[in-house]
């Protein structure tokens, strides 16, 4: 059967029960769908997290929402408690890889703050000193 892909909506679309179009080329949505391969280190309900493809430090894990968000601009209210989870999730990597010296855990937002992929993500950062400022 012909699929019309300009209509072809995945799972991982879904952003609060509303298909969100964007979400269709978005890479870390084929991450979640399994399109794209990537290296997992944890998932549960609400968040994956997996290696990121060009480390900044000997550990640098990406969590993500199963949902679309585009980045922290564009969460509500209603997003509270799962930027909070991501936050923990990442926390708890961190416990499980031995950062008992620290981490850095990160959110970037917009061109400015250096995003360049448009679904929310946290960087866990470790294993190494971190400098501040950060550039
Ligand atoms: P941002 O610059 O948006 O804060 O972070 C995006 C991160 O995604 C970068 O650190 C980049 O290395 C990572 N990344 C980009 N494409 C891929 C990919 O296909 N797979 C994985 N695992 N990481 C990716
Ligand atoms: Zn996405």
């Amino acid at each position: 059967m012909h699929r019309d892909h300009s209509l072809t909506f995945w799972p991982a679309a879904v952003s609060d029960g509303r298909l969100c179009v964007k979400a269709m080329s978005c890479l870390f949505c084929r991450i979640l769908d399994g399109s794209i391969p990537s290296q997992a280190v944890y998932q549960d309900d609400e968040c994956y997290a997996f290696a990121d493809i060009n480390p900044q430090a000997p550990v640098h894990i990406l969590v993500i929402p199963r949902a679309h968000i585009a980045s922290t601009a564009e969460a509500g209210k209603e997003h509270s408690a799962l930027i909070g989870h991501l936050f923990l999730a990442a926390a708890e990597i961190a416990r499980s890889k031995g950062l008992t010296k620290g981490y850095r855990s990160v959110i970037n937002t917009g061109s400015d703050g250096g995003q360049t992929v448009d679904h929310l993500h946290v960087h866990l950062l470790g294993g190494r000193p971190m400098t501040w400022p950060p550039g």
